[in-house]
């Protein structure tokens, strides 16, 4: 995914009042270089992120993703972006992106070793094609993640609940998932629950009732479960939070990973075992998600 457009974010304090922040932006050629070899995003993998996805133009659910961006900064001590800064700054690479979908990323970065701010950047470029993966769906291996249900409260410098740049993690489960003939993966805690994938979150159908893992449980909450929930709601289904044992994955009558770009696509088997498809309930919560939503 090459970026088609970059631009450099002065971040300013979360209180500060503009009507008009374009004098904190520039704009930098996507394909030219444009961090110093000091910054801490890439020596350390230091930093915060969002992936908005874009459908014709329109940047779906902005605000969720601002306040998941602020979420994760407090939750990693750094200073808390300035929400009508980045609303701005989304603006402006939405404007850049084609027809089709796009995808604009959110940085937030320590900075530079011993620098005096963070290092901010977006940028946009056109989202791979998931047509495939949305109609025919995937196959899932679940993968231990090495922590309990508990660790999050326990342990908050883990970081578990923010989404930050380290996906060193998150992408080895993914090949570790290919290596096993899978297409993906969805962690399990160590006490036997099942969590999210490396990328998604994760909704299962039992009957009439849509159950997805409980977000204090060291995981990130998803902006796209919880627009699919409001469908969900909307179309009189009964939704809910729930520490889920890895044994209701295999026997649910359905279940999808959700998430900004990719959006929903069906789990066609799970460890190898078939999982029933519900294609007409994913076309429709696909059609969703690619309508414009704030
Ligand atoms: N969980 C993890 C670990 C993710 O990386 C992502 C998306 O990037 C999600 C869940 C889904 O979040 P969203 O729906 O906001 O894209």
């Amino acid at each position: 995914m090459t970026s088609r457009f970059a631009l450099m974010i002065e971040p300013v304090a979360a209180d500060e009042e503009r009507a008009d922040f374009s004098g904190t932006f520039t704009a930098v050629d996507a394909a030219a270089p444009a961090l110093s070899v000091g910054e801490l995003s890439t020596q350390r993998g230091d930093g915060v992120f969002e992936s908005i996805g874009v459908v014709g133009r329109h940047a779906q659910e902005v605000v969720p993703h601002l306040e998941r961006l602020a979420h994760s900064a407090r939750l990693c001590d750094l200073p808390i972006p300035n929400r009508d800064q980045w609303q701005q700054a989304v603006e402006r690479a939405a404007a850049r992106c084609g027809e089709g979908e796009w995808v604009i990323k959110l940085i937030l970065s320590r900075g530079v070793e011993h620098g005096p701010t963070p290092t901010a950047w977006a940028t946009a470029a056109p989202a791979a094609d998931f047509s495939a993966a949305r109609e025919g769906g995937i196959s899932v291996v679940t993968l231990d993640r090495g922590y309990d249900l508990g660790a999050a409260e326990r342990a908050p410098w883990l970081l578990l609940g923010a989404k930050t740049l380290s996906y060193a993690v998150n992408m080895a489960a993914i090949r570790e998932a290919h290596r096993r003939g899978a297409d993906d993966a969805v962690f399990l805690s160590s006490d036997g629950f099942v969590l999210e994938a490396p990328t998604a979150s994760l909704i299962l159908r039992l009957g009439d009732r849509f159950v997805t893992p409980a977000p204090n449980g060291g995981i990130l909450q998803g902006t796209t479960q919880l627009s699919v929930y409001e469908h969900l709601a909307a179309r009189g289904f009964e939704t809910g939070y729930a520490r889920v044992p890895a044994s209701d994955l295999a026997r649910a009558d359905a279940a999808w990973l959700v998430s900004s770009v990719r959006l929903a696509v069906p789990i066609t088997a799970v460890d190898g075992a078939p999982l029933a498809v519900d294609r007409e309930l994913t076309a429709e919560l696909n059609r969703y998600l690619r309508s414009p939503r704030d």
